[in-house]
């Protein structure tokens, strides 16, 4: 299960930006080059948050399309998935321009009026 390293990154950012606050809410946004399963991921980050800031937080994941480009006759393509193909021009000549971002969006504290952000 390959979403333990991105839960473990995703707790140290959580923490860092909830500074000690109670999170309630964690909003991930990943690239479909990723391949994470949000079930997964947010079984992993509750194994990994356990006893920390974000224990009881609830984790959901917007996974992005990967965005392509062709090399052969420059057409921009959104796909669900890596396949290598312009399905313009079914040329293999196709650059990954978008879709390997993983960041965290936004996270949700316990008490919004507290916090200055
Ligand atoms: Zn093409």
């Amino acid at each position: 299960m390959h979403e333990f390293s991105y839960a473990e990154a995703l707790l140290d950012t959580v923490q860092r930006r909830a500074a000690g606050r109670q999170v309630v809410g964690v909003r991930v946004r990943a690239g479909a080059a990723h391949r994470l399963d949000e079930g997964s991921l947010a079984q992993a980050f509750e194994l990994v948050s356990a006893g920390s800031v974000a224990a009881d937080a609830e984790l959901s994941l917007v996974t992005l399309p990967m965005v392509l480009e062709c090399r052969a006759c420059q057409a921009r393509s959104e796909s669900p998935d890596a396949l290598a193909l312009c399905p313009a021009c079914g040329e293999a000549t196709v650059d990954v321009t978008s879709g390997e971002e993983f960041l965290l969006e936004s996270i949700e504290l316990a008490e919004p009026a507290a916090d200055p952000a």
